[in-house]
């Protein structure tokens, strides 16, 4: 029995769920591990709670039967969470983690201290998909797995582009893509178009975007004010810290994202050397070291000065 049947065997009510800000990775995971899992075991309870469902994945759940966005009004005896790097980032799903008699987390992020009860996390790993697909039987996979698997793994790797892509990734990639699913189709409806509102926000994100540090560091705002003036959510901001990441010359980028009154989430990225892993886990966030984010309070001005200290130590 491979080891994700195994995890699930001994429970009935199973809660599958990820952290307060869902993405590529965290809904395919979810979302992978639910249809394994209710395929093999069609008469377990098994509820997948996610805060919202981005757009562009939501064709993973097509017809809108596996993932909620309300919390289950169970008491589970088995929580798992996915590509979710400490507790706090679980939100509300927090309660029902704590409370289950079993806990497994699987994720990548370098920053996991491995807070659930059993643990598979593997930070050389380029996804939690990735993580996922190795606790999986090859010959299982399905159509359905394999597409939710490969978002997972694209969305991580800004499609196969990034530094965690490895051998490795690229051979699972290989292994879902002879399931049939048609991945470029995929590439560019989640990964390349952007809504007219989303080119407009990314255009006025770079015109307002500012250079420190000699041109090593980027730094932009997104103001409510903003996000108000093209009706934008904060699901059509993706992509614009990438786009501030491969400006010539930087090392790091950080996008601030205007949350409430004198409070900011932060996004940090950086190239080659600077770890920007450890500056997040500093003000209390965490992620990877070429990704991580956290929230901070003060102006913008405040938020900066603070952070850049941490980079210029760094560079
Ligand atoms: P993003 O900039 O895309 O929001 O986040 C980049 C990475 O950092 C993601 O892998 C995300 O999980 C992690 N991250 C972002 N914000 C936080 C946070 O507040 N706490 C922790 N632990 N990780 C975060
Ligand atoms: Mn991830």
């Amino acid at each position: 029995m491979d080891e994700l049947k195994n995890i699930a065997e001994k429970a009935q009510d199973i809660i599958i769920t990820g952290h307060i800000k869902p993405d590529g990775d965290c809904v395919g995971a979810c979302i992978a591990a639910y249809n394994y899992l209710h395929k093999f075991y069609p008469e377990k309870n098994i509820n997948v709670y996610l805060k919202e469902l981005p757009e562009r994945f939501a064709f993973l759940d097509s017809n809108g039967k596996i993932i909620s966005n309300k919390l289950p009004q169970c008491n589970p005896n088995l929580v798992m969470v996915f590509d979710s790097s400490s507790a706090a980032m679980l939100g509300e799903a927090v309660k029902l983690f704590r409370s289950a008699k079993d806990s497994v987390c699987i994720d990548h992020h370098i920053s996991n201290k491995g807070y659930a009860k059993t643990n598979f996390i593997d930070v050389s790993a380029s996804s939690t998909c990735e993580v996922l697909y190795n606790l999986m039987s090859e010959d299982d996979i399905d159509f359905k797995i394999a597409e939710a698997l490969y978002i997972g793994i694209a969305f991580d790797t800004g499609v196969f582009r990034y530094s965690n892509t490895s051998r490795k990734t690229m051979e699972i990639a290989a292994k879902l893509m002879e399931k049939g699913i048609p991945f470029w189709d995929y590439i560019d409806k989640c990964f390349y178009q952007r809504t007219y509102i989303q080119a407009q926000l990314l255009g006025r994100t770079l015109l307002t975007s500012m250079l420190l540090m000699d041109g090593k560091c980027i730094f932009a705002v997104i103001t409510r004010r903003m996000m108000e003036f093209y009706g934008a959510s904060i699901e059509d901001t993706v992509g614009i810290i990438e786009q501030l990441r491969i400006t010539k010359g930087v090392e790091v980028a950080i996008l601030l994202y205007e949350t409430g009154k004198q409070e900011y989430r932060v996004s940090l990225r950086s190239n080659k050397y600077v770890d920007v892993n450890k500056i997040a886990v500093y003000f209390g966030g965490g992620g990877h070291k070429k990704a991580a984010g956290f929230t901070m309070g003060g102006s913008v001005h405040d938020v900066v000065n603070n952070i850049t200290e941490h980079i210029e130590a760094q560079i």
